[in-house]
């Protein structure tokens, strides 16, 4: 999907930025990857380590850009992962997102 990003979400930042903008190292939180930073290739969730887990997605694909957004918990961030997938239905990361191992949480929007 193409088209005005949600106000809440940080972005789109160059990857080589990942240290300085998401400078928190513990937090959980969701970010999108993306090679032109316009399309939203890929959704990803960390449920701590939010930076890292950007650093780590990005080495899987040829990405360029990034945006993202700090979540106050775990589940926070599953929501929050489940309602940018809907949104933009990214190319590379096809599957609906998951709760973490040992949490039942529900995707608000479909129930999955
Ligand atoms: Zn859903």
């Amino acid at each position: 999907m193409k088209g005005p990003l949600p106000l809440d979400l940080e972005g789109p930042y160059p990857l080589d930025w990942v240290d300085y903008f998401v400078a928190d190292k513990e937090k959980p939180g969701t970010f999108i990857l993306s090679q032109d930073g316009k399309i939203h290739h890929y959704i990803g969730r960390a449920d701590s380590g939010l930076g890292d887990a950007i650093k780590e997605a990005a080495r899987r694909g040829d990405y360029s850009f990034f945006w993202f957004k700090f979540a106050e918990s775990p589940e926070e961030a599953f929501h929050t992962h489940c309602h940018l997938w809907h949104l933009f239905n990214p190319p590379h990361s096809p599957n609906h997102p998951t709760p973490p191992p040992g949490q039942d949480w529900k995707c608000r929007e479909c129930e999955a």
